[in-house]
């Protein structure tokens, strides 16, 4: 695959390193993945004591017709599987919820329990990369250059070991939700867990990758979760590939694309 020095600049944002010159004009051959810069771990946050725990109740009633505040409210509050006695708080998801992107990972790790903000530790950097690397941002920006990010888990799972189904169901609804009032034009389903959840599929990522599948026909384009791909950043180039197939679903919609 060739890439002008546009998208170069793009791939190492990502930490994909292009390995041949310059050919003819601006163009490059093919990337290999660099290996991501390593971030310093942070002291681990203490659980709730079971003193201070909540106790366990049923999921909020009327999720499927919320606002966003109630949403917000019933996120923070709720108690309906066994996460929310080791939480420190609930992480609901960031972004501005007009953004025409979305990004679904799995479940807050450590420091997204602790800041309540989703993806902040290593696979954060990496994710602010890729979507950086896309012209996206979680932050300031039009709404088209937007994303909302949002998890199948609003609470960490401990140890940061898999979601369970029986959470997995528990929490769905409150994801279903989010997505209905964002109405992303494009979501990006990163690990095994969006993609469950979300096209409620058990096939591997790597075999749903590659093609545009529809979420209650919003485009959704599967890829690998970041923390993942720091773990096999051999696979960075494939992530990429899914990127710029979700820009290139991205730009009939979009006037300012080739700007
Ligand atoms: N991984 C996720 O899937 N979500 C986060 O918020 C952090 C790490």
């Amino acid at each position: 695959m060739r890439w002008n020095e546009r998208q170069v600049a793009m791939l190492q944002e990502m930490g994909i390193r292009v390995w041949d010159a310059p050919a003819q004009g601006d163009e490059v051959a093919v990337a290999e993945p660099a290996p991501a810069a390593a971030a310093p771990e942070p002291a681990p946050a203490a659980a709730p004591s079971p003193a201070t725990a909540p106790l366990r109740g049923p999921r909020p009633s009327g999720v499927a017709t919320m606002d966003w505040p109630a949403l917000r409210d019933a996120v923070a509050g709720c108690t309906a599987c066994k996460l929310c006695s080791g939480r420190t708080q609930t992480v609901f998801g960031v972004g501005n919820p007009q953004a025409h992107w979305m990004v679904v990972g799995e479940a807050p790790g450590e420091q997204e329990d602790r800041q309540g903000e989703p993806f902040v530790g290593k696979s954060g950097q990496l994710l602010d990369s890729m979507l950086r690397a896309l012209g996206l941002t979680r932050g300031e920006a039009e709404p088209a250059r937007q994303v909302f990010i949002a998890n199948t888990l609003k609470c960490r799972p401990p140890g940061n070991r898999n979601p369970e189904p029986d959470e997995l169901a528990q929490c769905e609804p409150f994801l279903i939700r989010q997505i209905e009032l964002v109405k992303p034009r494009m979501i990006l389903a990163m690990g095994r867990f969006a993609v469950q959840s979300l096209l409620r599929s058990s096939e591997p990522v790597g075999r749903l990758r590659g093609k545009v599948h529809q979420y209650q026909g919003v485009p959704l384009v599967v890829t690998y979760h970041p923390a993942y791909l720091l773990r096999n950043p051999e696979d960075k180039a494939r992530a990429w590939d899914d990127l710029c197939l979700a820009l290139e679903q991205m730009k009939p919609m979009d006037p300012a694309a080739d700007a």
